[in-house]
């Protein structure tokens, strides 16, 4: 009889679609993928270390397997949680969790479970196609820097052969996925004297970000994109994650002329404060943030924006928080992912700065941002 191997996936997107290339590999392997959890001999759990919870949930999910089968299946634990402890030289963070877990037979990092394979997709009518990993920004609450490292961009000519075989095989709808899929190709465009060139053949100078007082590469999503929608059979594109400093006049070109490109677009503010913005370190304004999102509607026909938003990060103030009430309200997302902030290992608002913001004003402050952008109810007045 073959072995059967389980993987639960935690967390974002790019976790799902990791565990269908680990699911891949596993079949490879000659294992079969079991129905349940319980009666599978292999578990994988491929982890996210976005929050505290999320980490507590993989622990008690360890204990429950151990504590609940006659015979302990295999565990292996992969994803966030290992790629920290690979990229933690102390390897304090390691034994922290062979601490916490001892029941784990293997904490391998993704690139040991498969994430070179090709995808094992059960839904081949919408598919999620990873094209970078990692992330180069560090803004400061965020684990992914540490958790996947820097950002890498799959090669061009590997992500437009998988998307054509996947439309050979049925699938109409695509979402390309990256931590910053903006940012996509910075990695691959060629540099010379002149500057870099790009796949139409032209060379373009590094463009300079005025208020931060850098230099920004030109990246080559806009071209990824406009491959992408000529394939025969695709009839919906779609992206995520995106962020708004490097959201460029050709990337919304490039949507405007492009009828298969999604009009709903994810683009992250986190929050509407430039003093918090910049203790953050996300580089841009409110006002910079507004203006995009205005320019988009202004150019993109039906074009609807949703967001993601952290309230009580270390010092914000009400009268912070309110400035972040306020640009939620100007900018009419459709949605918002609102979240409370959670101190996260090895990031730098960890390092730098103090959880002050109590829970009870963390509640309400999510129960305002929420109720205003997710709900009908309007609860602007209650923000004092
Ligand atoms: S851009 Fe996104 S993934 Fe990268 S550090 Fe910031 S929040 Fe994290």
């Amino acid at each position: 009889m073959p072995k059967t191997f389980f993987i639960q996936t935690f967390g974002c997107q790019q976790n799902i679609a990791d565990s269908q290339r680990i699911a891949s590999y596993y079949v490879a392997r000659g294992y079969q993928p079991s129905k349940t959890l319980k009666s599978a001999d292999e578990v994988v759990l491929n982890t996210c270390m976005i929050r505290q919870q999320a980490e507590d949930k993989v622990t008690g999910l360890v204990k429950n397997i151990a504590g609940s089968r006659e015979i302990k299946p295999k565990i292996v634990i992969t994803g966030c949680m290992v790629g920290m402890a690979a990229r933690d030289e102390t390897g304090k963070y390691l034994n922290d969790l062979k601490q916490r877990m001892p029941e784990v037979d293997e904490f391998l990092p993704l690139e040991e479970v498969g994430f070179n394979y090709p995808a094992l997709r059960n839904d081949l009518t919408h598919a999620w196609v990873p094209i970078s990993n990692g992330c180069n920004n560090f803004c400061t609450f965020c684990v992914v820097p540490f958790t996947r490292g820097r950002e890498i961009s799959r090669p061009f000519a590997d992500i437009i052969k998988e998307i054509e075989d996947l439309a050979v095989k049925g699938c109409k709808v695509i979402t390309l996925l990256g931590q910053n899929v903006n940012s996509y190709g910075a990695d691959l465009v060629k540099k010379d004297a002149k500057g870099y060139k790009l796949p139409n053949g032209k060379t373009v100078k590094p463009i300079m970000v005025k208020h931060l007082n850098r230099f920004r590469i030109p990246t080559i999503f806009p071209y990824l994109l406009q491959e992408v929608c000529k394939i025969k059979g695709i009839e919906t594109v779609k992206f995520i994650s995106s962020n708004p400093w490097d959201f460029s006049n050709q990337l919304i070109e490039t949507i405007a002329k492009n009828p298969k490109i999604d009009r709903n677009l994810h683009i992250a503010v986190q929050a509407g404060d430039d003093q918090v913005l910049k203790r953050m370190n996300r580089w841009y304004t409110a006002k910079e943030y507004l203006d995009l999102v205005k320019k988009i509607k202004s150019k993109v026909k039906g074009a609807q924006i949703s967001t993601d938003i952290i309230v009580g990060f270390p010092g914000e103030t009400k009268k912070q928080f309110e400035n972040t009430v306020k640009l939620a309200t100007s900018a009419d997302f459709a949605y918002a992912y609102v979240s409370k902030y959670s101190a996260r290992p090895n990031t730098a608002a960890t390092k730098a700065f103090v959880d002050d913001v109590p829970h009870k004003e963390k509640d309400r402050r999510f129960v305002i941002l929420d109720q205003l952008i997710n709900h009908s109810g309007n609860l602007r007045s209650a923000v004092h």
